[in-house]
């Protein structure tokens, strides 16, 4: 038998076809189930009865009880209005509709109590309430006996159908006077008695109607925890299922390459960040077990050497490895990079991108078959199918948050068993959303940065200070540096974008004029052989300033450009900034990072260049960036898979409940991987049930 909260919204008394339509679409409520899980987005105490002379503009919702002494319809057009005069016999205050006038005026009876429930305001001098909920006392007394009402989200939709969130309270009420006591728990008693939750009975209950506040935080603790258990334990489960079954190829030397490299190439030293990564990944290369690793570390930690050193593991071994990189700009410079590195050593790389010409395509492909080639460093072309190794083992993936999973899953099929998988970010995360977004991955961080780099100086400068910028740009100039200016570039306003891009160039050369300065410019209109034109006058100190959009967000390393000049910079995310600035700073010079805004700044846009200018602490950074923006803006969260609308769990908020999730979740697999006891079938039907209500929502939306 089908559950009672499986019934769809239209049965419950007082709903219907109609109304049950406008909960699908509005608030993609479809069944008993889905409105009990529907939660109040706050509470309001509502012990407290003001009286009316006690009632001021400055108080939040108030409520209060009294009678109607006459009502009045007002105004014209858009402009009119139903007032209601309020009284307790204190004083009187307006009540005010511009919708359902004449319903409203004659459903007010004179001499009947009301109780009213609104935000007081002032108009023309006097207190009104606008749009007040209102009910006749007798009918409201029975549904107070809990103290903390809560409210819930409406839309305008809704609004106009009359559908309050007092309205959705009453619907919860209904559902739960069905159901109340046969609510099937969601989790085994033993770990609800071992985590010392209340009961899924009790705590929708309380979350919709908190008998105090101390069991509406009971409520809220069992909701969230257990929704931060169900997707650790599906992640998790994911990882051991992969640990279990999927082999990987055991490199078990190290040997020429490597040690060639160490000793002759590798001019520094290691940082003990460094060191201790590739420890770590060594570890698990030998293992027999395939790696799935995640490589986190700022900007400028030095993760490509990293990334190198392990490939160069790879080949000893007899295998062959890649670089993947979001962009051809990046893909060519991880290409140099490498070369350069490489220099003298009997190691092959080679560089595929989307503009790579046919012949050289066809060549790469043979000799990448032929095993003849080591290191294929490219741009996602490498996902091709046409792109076949001899014997990959290795698979490095830069700035992972650029790329989808199912790009990662398709370089697992180059290899009859799949290779090895490190991917890199440089984009910081909080350890919460890492442990979500890349939950299924292990995870290695480099948290220090090479020795000797001066701490890059962050000013904020307005529009109006221009001259002083471009004063200083010559400075730098002066003494044999170069300067990047980075435009924003936003698709939904991309022709403007390039007007002010356009306008900056041409006022910039006005300002720096030829043959004494050169400025070169880079973005995503022009020619892969413009771009790279540009790109290289720059790289060879041929232009002194450089004028792109975000397209050198990542990954480009030039040692020289000591100066960052980002415009509009209120219009860029706050890891945005971050990553940007990481462009410079790369060198033993002094480094600056120039912010430039319009005199006039939101609050958000404050904050955000406040805290870059503060700080460059990357996880401080993004632990800020969660707290502004809400972890379903932040970049790539969205094609993680992961579910992100949290009902009820705060990424931002409850990291230390999410790592007791994830802890507890490791707990149970670790005693029963594949969650088989009959203790844990409530545990295993619960996934089943998860995975199902996903794929639902994907097919809705
Ligand atoms: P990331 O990719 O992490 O942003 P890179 O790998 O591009 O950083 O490294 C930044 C720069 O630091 C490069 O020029 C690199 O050669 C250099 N570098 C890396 N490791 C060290 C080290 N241990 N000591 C000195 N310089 C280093
Ligand atoms: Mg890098």
């Amino acid at each position: 038998m089908v559950h009672l909260l499986k019934s769809e919204i239209q049965y419950l008394p007082g709903v219907g076809p109609k109304r049950a339509e406008l909960f699908n679409k509005e608030l993609n409520i479809y069944t008993f189930e889905n409105l009990l899980y529907y939660f109040p987005y706050k509470y309001i105490d509502r012990t407290r009865y003001y009286k009316i002379s006690e009632i001021q503009t400055d108080l939040p919702y108030i409520q209060s009880i009294g009678q109607i002494s006459f009502t009045e319809i007002t105004g014209a057009g858009h402009k009119k209005r139903l007032i209601a005069h309020f009284t307790d016999g204190t004083g009187s205050i307006e009540l005010v509709w511009f919708k359902g006038l004449k319903w409203i005026r004659d459903s007010l009876k004179p001499g009947v109590q009301y109780l009213i429930y609104g935000k007081p305001s002032v108009f023309n001098n006097k207190i009104n309430i606008v749009h007040p909920e209102i009910e006749k006392l007798s009918k409201v007394e029975k549904n107070i006996n809990s103290s903390l009402q809560g409210f819930y989200n409406t839309t305008e939709k809704l609004k106009n159908h009359f559908i309050t969130s007092r309205i959705i309270q009453k619907m919860v009420m209904q559902v739960f006077r069905l159901v109340h006591g046969k609510l099937p728990e969601t989790l085994p008693e033993w770990f609800i008695k071992q985590m010392n939750l209340l009961s899924i009975n009790e705590a929708l209950l309380n979350i919709h109607f908190p008998e105090s506040t101390d069991s509406l935080q009971k409520a809220e603790l069992r909701l969230k925890f257990e929704e931060l258990f169900y997707i650790q334990l599906a992640i998790l489960r994911l990882k051991v299922n992969r640990e279990q079954f999927v082999k990987g190829y055991t490199f078990k030397i190290v040997g020429e390459a490597f040690n060639q490299f160490f000793h002759k190439n590798l001019q520094f030293e290691l940082t003990n960040a460094q060191k201790r990564v590739i420890k770590e990944i060594r570890k698990d290369l030998g293992s027999g077990k395939q790696m799935n690793r995640l490589l986190q570390g700022d900007v400028g930690s030095g993760k490509t050497l990293v990334a190198l050193m392990c490939i160069l593991i790879a080949i000893d071994n007899g295998f062959q490895a890649c670089i993947m990189a979001p962009t051809e700009i990046l893909a060519n410079q991880h290409y140099l990079t490498l070369s350069e590195f490489l220099h003298g050593l009997p190691v092959k790389v080679e560089l595929l991108t989307g503009s790579s010409k046919k012949s050289h395509r066809n060549l790469v492909h043979q000799r990448l078959l032929s095993g003849e080639l080591n290191i294929l460093i490219g741009t996602h072309a490498l996902t091709e199918e046409i792109v076949q190794f001899n014997n990959l083992g290795l698979v490095v993936i830069d700035e992972q948050h650029k790329f989808g999973v199912a790009q990662r899953a398709k370089m697992w099929l180059k290899n009859a068993m799949p290779p090895h998988v490190l991917v890199m970010t440089a984009t910081p995360i909080p350890r919460t959303l890492a442990m979500t977004i890349y939950g299924d991955l292990d995870v290695s961080v480099i948290d220090e940065l090479p020795p000797g780099r001066k701490p890059i100086k962050t000013i904020h400068f307005t529009e109006s200070q221009r001259l002083k910028l471009n004063g200083f740009i010559a400075k730098q100039i002066d003494i044999g540096r170069q300067i990047y200016i980075v435009y924003p570039l936003i698709k939904e306003s991309e022709k403007m974008d390039y007007l002010a891009l356009e306008e900056g160039y041409h006022q910039l050369v006005q300002a720096f004029p030829p043959p004494k300065y050169v400025v070169s410019m880079v973005h995503g209109q022009l020619k892969n052989e413009e771009k790279e034109f540009g790109m290289k006058l720059f790289l060879e100190k041929k232009s002194h300033i450089m004028i792109a959009t975000t397209v050198i967000e990542v990954g480009v390393n030039i040692p020289n450009a000591t100066v960052m000049v980002i415009e509009s910079a209120e219009r860029f995310g706050l890891s945005q900034l971050h990553q940007l600035r990481g462009r410079i700073g790369r060198g033993a010079d002094q480094s600056y990072c120039i912010l430039i805004t319009s005199f006039k700044l939101n609050q958000d846009a404050r904050r955000r260049i406040e805290t870059i200018v503060r700080t460059y602490d990357g996880f401080e950074i993004a632990e800020a960036d969660l707290k502004l923006r809400g972890p379903g803006d932040l970049e790539g969260t969205q094609q993680s898979g992961v579910p992100y609308d949290l009902k009820i769990a705060n990424l931002a908020r409850d990291g230390q409940l999410l790592q007791l999730a994830r802890d507890k979740a490791n707990e149970l697999l670790n005693s029963d991987p594949n969650l088989e006891k009959n203790d844990n079938e409530i545990f295993r039907k619960q996934l089943i049930e998860k995975r199902q209500q996903q794929e639902n929502w994907a097919k809705i939306s």
